[in-house]
């Protein structure tokens, strides 16, 4: 079959492919350890999940509206109030098959051929190609480690032509954690507002997982002068342990709302609704797990950032939010294996971390900043320490 040429330069997710190598290796017997694959390893709260199976014997089988059903779009406007201070009318929000599916929406509906979309490296590795699978150029703005991995405002400055149509911004980070503050969201928005053609992407998925004190804001709410440009993504799926679910949603100008609500109709039309009604339960519901959670990641981000930086070669600061290690490796560039492999770059670090270490992690390559490699932590905290004990024992090997 011939495939369409815009995919060429189209990469399937880096991390989902780390996964499928480990999956394939257990299978042979192989006692890998997974650190690849985003998603937390708690179950949905059994709430949610009574909600869904009471919707479906309740008959909410039925199509739901394109852009969500009604009571899932008013659990989202009141959300938005509730946990960041923000009004939205139904005609703001649109729910989708993930946060994911936001992006592509948002994208589908407002690239040209040719046109620039921001993204502060190291970022989420769909980014780059949702942008490109719509004919758009991604420009990836290299964030140093020493300023937290934020993008700064002069950077901004330096990256916005006329070709500009969306700055990404994702706070906290997949992969570094890091977390805009108030303060520096409206420096950024200062510079923006000279540049009416530029529209913000805050993706804020992570919004509930983060470790510290002034902790996260919402885009929407730093930035009020914005709002007819600014689209929020969010989703149910980190916070309330619902990847499989594939609910999220996007809030913002109704005018972009009702584009990207036809993009979706000829494409997937409604998300389940079963879904919808687990989602509506989530975000309804009693939030105590949403705090757990995070909890349980802030002392594994503690356990991964005590074990990283007792190995040689390897470097991290704590990130601030979201549920990664993004690990600088740049003290095992140039050297070997016992194998005799050399280690020119990140993806070679990761390929032999699997083949040599039985551990799965994502090549910083993959998210636009080398040499790094991304560790989920969203595992127990057993399986760290092991991965920990053999990211040593590699390290010690390598000559
Ligand atoms: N944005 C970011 C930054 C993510 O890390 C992810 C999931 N890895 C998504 C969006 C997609 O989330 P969803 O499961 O809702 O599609």
């Amino acid at each position: 079959m011939r495939i369409a040429s815009v995919l060429s330069a189209v990469k399937p997710s880096a991390s989902m492919a780390a996964s499928i190598a480990a999956s394939a290796m257990k299978a042979d017997g192989k006692d890998v350890i997974d650190l690849g694959l985003g998603e937390p390893d708690f179950d949905t709260p059994p709430h949610i999940i009574e909600a869904a199976y009471k919707a479906g014997l309740d008959g909410q089988t039925r199509y739901t509206p394109t852009n969500g059903s009604n009571a899932l779009k008013l659990a989202i406007l009141d959300k938005f109030e509730r946990e960041n201070d923000l009004l939205f009318e139904t005609s703001e929000v649109i729910v989708s098959n993930g946060a994911k599916q936001v992006i592509f929406n948002a994208m589908m509906a407002t690239l040209e051929p040719g046109d620039e979309v921001l993204l502060a490296a190291p970022c989420f590795g769909s980014y780059p190609d949702i942008v490109r699978i719509l004919g758009g150029k991604p420009v990836f703005i290299t964030c140093d480690a020493a300023n937290g991995f934020r993008l700064t405002p002069k950077q901004l400055q330096e990256a916005i032509t006329s070709k500009t149509r969306w700055l990404f911004i994702n706070s906290p980070s997949n992969p570094s954690g890091a977390i805009y503050n108030t303060q520096q969201l409206r420096e950024l928005g200062d510079v923006l507002a000279h540049y009416p053609h530029v529209g913000v992407l805050s993706d804020e998925i992570y919004e509930h997982v983060t470790f510290v004190d002034d902790g996260f804001i919402s885009f929407g709410l730093a930035c009020p002068e914005l709002r007819a440009r600014t689209l929020i993504v969010n989703g149910v799926s980190k916070a309330y342990a619902m990847t499989g679910w594939r609910i999220g949603y996007g809030a913002g100008p109704a005018d972009l709302i009702q584009a990207m609500t036809t993009v979706q109709s000829q494409a997937t039309s409604g998300a389940s609704s079963i879904s919808q009604a687990a989602a509506v339960a989530a975000l309804n519901g009693p939030q105590d797990t949403v705090a757990d959670f995070c909890a349980a990641f802030r002392e594994r981000r503690d356990l991964v950032t005590r074990g990283i930086n007792q190995i040689s070669g390897l470097k991290l600061d704590p990130p601030d939010g979201a549920f990664y290690a993004y690990v600088d490796c740049s003290g095992w560039i140039g050297r070997a294996t016992p194998a005799g492999k050399l280690l020119h770059n990140d993806v070679d670090v990761a390929d032999e971390l699997l083949r040599d270490s039985l551990i799965a992690v994502v090549a910083g390559a993959a998210y636009g900043l080398s040499p790094y490699f991304r560790i989920s932590t969203a595992t127990t905290n057993t399986e760290l320490e092991r991965a920990i004990e053999r990211l040593r024992r590699f390290s010690n090997r390598l000559s």
